[in-house]
């Protein structure tokens, strides 16, 4: 039962285009979204990344400090020296625990590291071990450093080659390589992270594209079609396809008008099919039609294209006929009115006889609109009937 009104609701193509627009709104919104969080992500992470290869770099500078005032420590015993050492000592270290806070968080919750194979190496195999290093390097300098400065003078020039072979030979180099590990790593992720971005708008930008050829486009042209064809319902008759009495106002306004501005004739035929509701008694009602269609034919093809012809009634049609004049009019009144005559409907093995009458009327130039002409030509029609029918009356 849903499904058989979901079904009607799709006929109507007003329906299928809304919701064709919807989906393809939703899906080109949800694609937007997706490229908006990526962009995000990049801009995030070049923070990050941006944040770990300065804090990386700063530890090379920092090693290099710790051992420059530790050794100027040992050598001159100032105590501002031994402060800076620690100081640089002390940032070191936080500095280590920041770089590897998130994977320690993770350990301690039994998740993955979120470092890469290379990284963890770096940090905790050999030959690098960073950990390992940086115990080592904090353990040994705290310890020369609270050492009574009487000890220390004895072994500086030993002590200060140590620091420097560690610094230089050992953790800084560890810590070069760090940087440009970090480096490379971040550069690697924004290129995938921007390769996901491109992709997600080709994505967009197919999928808009696909849209407009297999779905809007179509459905445009459907719905345009669907548009037209209700307005030529809207001003045609059914039955014959002449124009209909609705479209009649419209019509000849714009011809008076017309006739007015160019000072040209505009006449009127109204004709009336004679005897028909003895033609539907006799032949029946589906019969009649045919008539009525065959006389609308007639009718048709005697006219010009720049006449108009309208089914007014029943049996009823009317012509506007612009740049002609009375006479003219009364002319083709009488060809059309001898066709019809001759010009039997043949339906059903039947050969079905038909007159129709006309009154013809010219409008005048004095007259606002067509209304007074439409009256002669029916008073006129009202004559041709009183004069016995098969006739053309002018008025
Ligand atoms: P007259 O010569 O005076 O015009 O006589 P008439 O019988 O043609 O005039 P009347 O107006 O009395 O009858 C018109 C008939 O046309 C009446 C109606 O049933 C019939 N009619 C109106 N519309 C249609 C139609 O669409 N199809 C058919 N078959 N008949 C129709
Ligand atoms: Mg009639
Ligand atoms: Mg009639």
């Amino acid at each position: 039962m849903e499904k058989q009104l979901f079904i009607n609701w799709m006929l109507n193509p007003a329906h299928r285009m809304t919701l064709t627009y919807v989906i393809s709104l939703t899906i080109i919104a949800a694609l937007s979204i997706f490229v908006h969080f990526t962009l995000d992500k990049i801009i995030i992470e070049q923070i990050v990344s941006g944040k770990l290869i300065n804090v990386s770099g700063q530890q090379r500078m920092l090693s290099q400090r710790t051992v420059l005032y530790t050794n100027e420590y040992i050598a001159r015993g100032v105590v501002t020296d031994k402060k800076k050492a620690l100081f640089a000592l002390n940032k070191m270290n936080k500095n280590y625990h920041y770089l590897l806070k998130e994977h320690f968080e993770k350990l301690k919750q039994n998740q993955v590291s979120p470092l890469s194979e290379p990284m963890s190496a770096l940090y905790f195999s050999e030959p690098h071990n960073i950990a390992r290093k940086m115990t080592e390097f904090s353990s040994l300098i705290n310890q020369i450093l609270d050492r009574p400065r009487s000890s220390i003078d004895t072994q500086s020039n030993l002590e200060g080659s140590i620091f420097l072979f560690m610094a230089k030979e050992q953790i800084l180099n560890s810590f070069n390589i760090t940087v440009k590990l970090y480096e490379v790593e971040s550069n690697q992720q924004i290129h995938e992270l921007r390769t996901t971005q491109q992709l997600l708008l080709i994505i967009i930008i197919l999928t808009i594209l696909i849209e407009c050829l297999f779905f809007i486009t179509p459905l445009s042209i459907k719905s345009n079609r669907y548009s037209k064809s209700l307005y030529e319902e809207a001003n045609h008759d059914y039955l014959t396809n002449l124009l209909n009495r609705r479209s009649f106002a419209v019509l000849a306004k714009q011809f008076v008008a017309i006739s007015k501005r160019y000072h040209s004739d505009l006449s009127v035929i109204s004709f009336d099919i004679d005897l028909f509701k003895s033609i539907n008694d006799k032949y029946g009602h589906d019969l009649g039609d045919k008539v009525i269609q065959n006389v609308a034919g007639t009718i048709q093809e005697n006219c010009r294209d720049s006449d108009s012809v309208f089914r007014f009634g029943g049996e009823e049609f009317l012509i506007l006929l612009p740049k002609t004049s009375m006479s003219e009019a009364i002319k083709l009144a009488e060809k059309i009115r001898s066709t019809i005559t001759n010009s039997p409907t043949l339906a059903d093995k039947l050969i079905i006889e038909v007159t129709a009458s006309a009154g013809v009327s010219q409008w005048d130039s004095e007259e606002k609109n067509i209304e007074s002409a439409l009256k002669r030509a029916d008073d006129a029609l009202y004559q041709a009937k009183k004069q016995g029918r098969d006739r053309v009356v002018a008025g």
